[in-house]
């Protein structure tokens, strides 16, 4: 049972100058927090947590580091609370601690690849501070060396959990012992027979293979000094799980001991790694395509080595790596090898190049700010452009940074995000805009009635979402327009006293839609609707099917509402709904709206869409369903009757300067009204054919420099 005496003097071995005091105090703190309790094993349960800091410091972590592997337990466990450990040791162990208890509070049940991967994503994200892994890391390694008190369908799920999400996580930051012991623990728990046979022979063949290794040792080391090479050879049996693996893979059984052993052989400096290899492949002939240069191409947790294989003196193959001493304590203990962040913050060119081995492991190098900062914080977001969150079933989805719970709802079905109305993120109401972030637990709140708007495309990422909320509302126009073709064609048939369901009814719509080259009736009231066709082409067709020649309706108009009926129906053209031309509009009287002027377009009942001023009182309280996009055309000069109305002292001569300023500005007026005060004020009223808003305003401007005049202003009547 190891001590905290133990834990100092090793952490003394490797750095000296430590805090001695924190770690005293963080053991008092936690021997404290958890007396009383004992672990399945029956002893105190102080010793986890021992062992687990004990760990840590083979792994010559920092104080911060060890304090909180003395301490990661108590948040979970103890009474003891952030809060606590906040004012006791500082906002750096109280974050790591913390952290580690968020991590421990995940629940992995599935052992999907995907999941496991999406895991292994997500504690590598939700984990700003890697030491965090680090202590998780060692904690799992603890348990797992104790497993055996745990119940057999726990050992079970432990063991598979740490297989796929732990060991991964070991192997990317490149501690190789912590990975193969994880890896040999999980695999005795998950397949205990083949576990068992496996350690047997390499038991039994003991002997025999240390005869073995001293052979082939004793002549690789002779021929290294004939050379002048100083070196330490090694040979050892590879980890069970790794034998397994192989034999899994290749197919084979375990038939000798050259299948399990591996030579190591390492050097001072990287010359003397190729000079090896020339003396190995000199002596034994090697295996083509067996050679690896992870030297010139490390792997991207930074693992780097010579392997090669040849056939050894007894006609077996031995797998020989070859490697330095500095390459050798990565290899063994990966991230932590390079764990000087103190001395790091005063970065030197050298100390960054090492570092720079981090960003490749993280592959995200071109995210990462400056090196200095980086090491400065010693906090990474290992995942900066995903964020990874739970269903209410524990399913683990990412999804990109930003997104809504929007996107969410459509990666649950289409349905779903159709009639998405709002979501719960860890039980709390949220609004549509929140933003996704890493742990999320997403509940999505759905009503029949709820569809989406054109909004929600400002707040999806994901092209799923964006491309499923367009198919709405492209559908979703074409309903609208197949409703409004309909009403159209059936003010028009009025006119001619024609029933519309008797044109439905005899086929003559669907003739029409064939002469249009259309597929359905459908197509062609949609076709109405946008205003590709008119109403009235599609009565003259069907008349024409009758051989008769539609009667012109008698229309008195007297000669001024000619006018601006001209003027008007011109209009239909100067004005685009959701970008199309043609598109049978009115201009509303209520508002009276002027090219410049915002526009919306109301779909009215029977009635074809009219064209309001976007801040008009109607358009405002009306059925926003029933409103479409309108815009002006631009470069159309086409005339609008404009009502103004002038106030201004009642002078002699001022009507006639009134008219001739318009007439200068090119507005004919169309009518004019004057009346008189009784204070000898004049209050006249004009209609004239404006252009456009700038027009207007124009007039308005050149109106209000006439000497007499008290205001100009445009009215709605
Ligand atoms: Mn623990």
């Amino acid at each position: 049972m190891i001590r905290i005496g133990d834990i100092i003097e090793k952490i003394e071995t490797y750095n000296p100058d430590f805090d001695e005091d924190l770690i005293r105090k963080a053991y008092i703190f936690s021997a404290k927090a958890h007396q009383g309790q004992i672990r399945l094993s029956g002893e105190p349960y102080l010793i986890h947590p021992l062992e687990v800091a004990g760990i840590l410091a083979e792994m010559q972590l920092d104080e911060p580091t060890i304090a909180t592997g003395l301490l990661h337990d108590t948040i979970e466990d103890t009474f003891a609370t952030y809060a606590q450990i906040k004012a006791l040791f500082g906002q750096e162990i109280a974050d790591l601690v913390e952290g580690i208890t968020k991590i421990s509070k995940m629940s992995f049940s599935s052992s999907e690849d995907t999941q496991a991967e999406n895991f292994r994503k997500m504690i590598l994200a939700m984990t700003r501070d890697i030491r965090v892994i680090l202590v998780k890391l060692a904690d799992r390694l603890h348990n797992m060396r104790t497993l055996k008190f745990q119940k057999p369908e726990n050992q079970q799920r432990i063991a598979q959990e740490t297989l796929d999400v732990y060991a991964p996580i070991a192997n990317r930051l490149g501690i190789e012992w912590l990975k193969s012991e994880l890896e040999d623990l999980s695999f005795k728990y998950i397949l205990p027979d083949a576990y068992l046979t496996l350690e047997r022979k390499i038991v039994k063949s003991e002997k025999e293979r240390d005869h073995y290794i001293e052979f082939v040792k004793k002549i690789l080391t002779e021929k290294l000094r004939e050379e002048g090479i100083i070196a330490d050879v090694s040979g050892r049996p590879k980890h069970l799980y790794s034998i397994f693996k192989k034999m899994q893979s290749q197919n084979i059984e375990f038939s000798d001991i050259y299948d399990i052993t591996a030579f190591r052989v390492i050097v001072n400096t990287i010359p003397e790694c190729y000079e090896v290899l020339g003396i190995i492949h000199n002596l034994w002939t090697p295996i083509p395509g067996k050679f690896k240069d992870y030297i010139a191409l490390p792997k991207s947790n930074f693992y780097q080595s010579l392997h090669t294989t040849v056939i050894g003196p007894k006609g077996e193959r031995i797998e020989i790596q070859i490697r330095t001493h500095e390459m050798h304590k990565v290899a063994e203990m990966g991230i932590a090898a390079h764990w000087k962040y103190k001395e790091g913050i005063n970065l030197d060119e050298r100390d960054d190049k090492r570092f720079s081995w981090l960003r490749q492991l993280f592959e995200y190098q071109k995210d990462l700010k400056n090196n200095a900062e980086f090491l400065e914080t010693i906090k990474i977001d290992l995942f900066p452009d995903e964020v990874f969150v739970f269903t209410p079933t524990g399913e683990v989805k990412s999804f990109p940074r930003g997104s809504s719970p929007i996107d969410f709802a459509y990666s649950i079905h289409t349905e779903v995000g159709n009639h998405c109305k709002g979501a719960k993120v860890n039980g709390r109401i949220v609004p549509l805009r929140y933003n996704l972030h890493n742990g999320d637990r997403v509940e999505i709140i759905t009503h029949p009635q709820a569809h989406p708007s054109k909004d929600w495309l400002k707040l999806v990422k994901t092209s799923r979402a964006r491309t499923k909320i367009r198919q709405w509302i492209k559908t979703q126009e074409r309903e609208q327009s197949i409703q409004l073709g309909r009403e159209l064609l059936e003010k028009e048939t009025k006119r001619y006293s024609v029933n519309l369901s008797h044109l439905y009814k005899d086929g003559s719509l669907e003739r029409v839609a064939q002469a249009f080259s259309l597929q359905t009736v459908d197509d062609l009231l949609a076709t109405i609707g946008y205003g590709k066709i008119t109403s009235r082409q599609i009565i003259r067709r069907i008349l024409s099917f009758h051989d008769g020649e539609p009667e012109k309706p008698e229309v008195v108009e007297k000669p001024f509402k000619k006018i601006l009926t001209r003027i008007t129906r011109k209009d239909q053209t100067s004005v685009l709904i959701r970008g199309e031309e043609n598109v049978l509009i009115r201009l509303a009287k209520c508002c009276n709206p002027l090219p410049g002027d915002k526009i919306v377009g109301f779909i009215t009942r029977g009635r074809g869409i009219t064209i309001h001023r976007a801040d008009c009182d109607k358009v405002l309280n009306s059925d926003p369903q029933r409103l479409i996009d309108a815009k002006w055309k631009s470069g159309e000069s086409i005339l609008h009757p404009v009502r103004i109305q002038t106030l201004s002292t009642d002078r002699r001569g001022l009507l006639a300067e009134i008219t001739k300023e318009l007439s200068n500005l090119g507005a004919d007026i169309l009518s004019a009204n004057v009346q008189t005060t009784e204070d000898h004020q004049a209050i006249n009223q004009f209609v004239i054919a404006i252009k456009d808003l700038k027009h207007l305003n124009k007039i308005i401007r050149a109106l209000n420099h006439i000497k007499g005049i008290v205001e100009v202003k445009r009215i709605h009547a």
